[in-house]
C-alpha cells in the first residue's frame, strides 16, 4: 500500500504554512505512477498556494516493488553524512518487514535492499536496475571513472550518478543535490563493468569500498568515516 500524510510543511521561499500530502511509503506495483513521477522528478513537487513557487519536498519512505524486487529506504540528501547511523536503521525497517517469521519473510531472498539519500540517489538505483546494471559493480564503475577523471570532489551539494544508458556506453554525471540539475556529464563504456564483474579479484578492494550494508554508493568511502 503507497501511504500519504497531510502534513504542515513551511514554504522554502515564502515561508507560508503549506497542507502538503507527504509520502510515508510507495508501493511502485500498485501505484506505477508514482514511480513514474520519481523517474520524471515531478514526485513531491507542488507549488506554494500563497506565492506559487514549486518546490520539492525532501524524501523520507519507503519504496517498494515486489514485481522489480526492490526495497529502497529513502532518507532525506542532507542525511548523508550519519550514513552509518542511517543504514542500521534501513537494516531494521526492512527486518522488521521481511525479516525471520514477518509476513513478507518468504520475499527476503529475492529483495534487492538499499538505504539510499536525497532524490537523486532514488533515481539512481530504479534507472541502473531498468538498464539491467548491477548497483555496487556500478558505484565501482563510478569510482573507478572518477579516479581516472581526478575529479573526486567532495562538495555536499554534488553527487555522481548514473543518469542513462545505452547498450555500449553509460551516461554519469555530476548532480547538484539541491537543484537536480547536471553540471558535467560523461559516456563511460559499458566495458567498464564487464570488467569489474569478470575479475573480481583485481576489483575487490573498490568492492569493499562502495559495499558492505544496505548503502551502495561510492560516498561510503568519502563522507563519514569512523
Ligand atoms: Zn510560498
Amino acid at each position: 500500500m503507497s501511504v500519504f500524510n497531510n502534513t504542515q510543511i513551511t514554504c522554502p521561499a515564502c515561508g507560508a504554512a503549506v497542507t502538503f500530502e507527504l509520502v510515508h511509503s510507495v508501493n511502485a506495483v500498485r501505484r506505477p505512477d508514482l514511480r513514474a513521477a520519481i523517474l520524471d522528478r515531478s514526485f513531491q513537487r507542488q507549488p506554494c498556494p500563497t506565492c506559487g513557487t514549486a518546490f520539492r519536498v525532501d524524501p523520507q519512505f519507503t519504496y517498494l516493488d515486489v514485481a522489480r524486487k526492490q526495497f529502497f529506504a529513502v532518507w532525506p540528501a542532507s542525511n548523508l553524512v550519519q550514513w552509518r547511523d542511517y543504514e542500521t536503521r534501513s537494516q531494521a525497517s526492512y527486518d522488521k518487514a521481511f525479516g525471520p517469521g514477518t509476513d513478507g519473510a518468504a520475499l527476503a531472498g529475492d529483495l534487492l535492499a538499499r538505504c539510499v539519500f536525497g532524490w537523486l540517489g532514488l533515481n539512481e538505483k530504479i534507472i541502473a536496475a531498468e538498464h539491467k546494471i548491477d548497483d555496487v559493480e556500478l558505484e565501482m564503475a563510478k569510482l573507478a571513472t572518477l579516479r581516472t577523471l581526478g575529479d573526486l570532489k567532495l562538495g555536499a551539494d554534488r553527487e555522481f550518478r548514473l543518469v542513462g544508458a545505452t547498450d555500449d556506453e553509460l551516461s554519469v554525471g555530476w548532480l547538484r543535490t539541491s537543484t537536480e540539475e547536471i553540471d558535467d556529464e560523461y559516456s563511460v563504456p559499458r566495458q567498464l563493468l564487464k570488467d569489474i564483474h569478470s575479475e573480481p579479484e583485481k576489483w575487490a578492494a573498490l568492492r569493499a569500498d562502495v559495499s558492505g550494508g544496505m548503502f551502495v554508493d561510492y560516498r561510503r568511502l568519502l563522507f563519514g568515516k569512523a
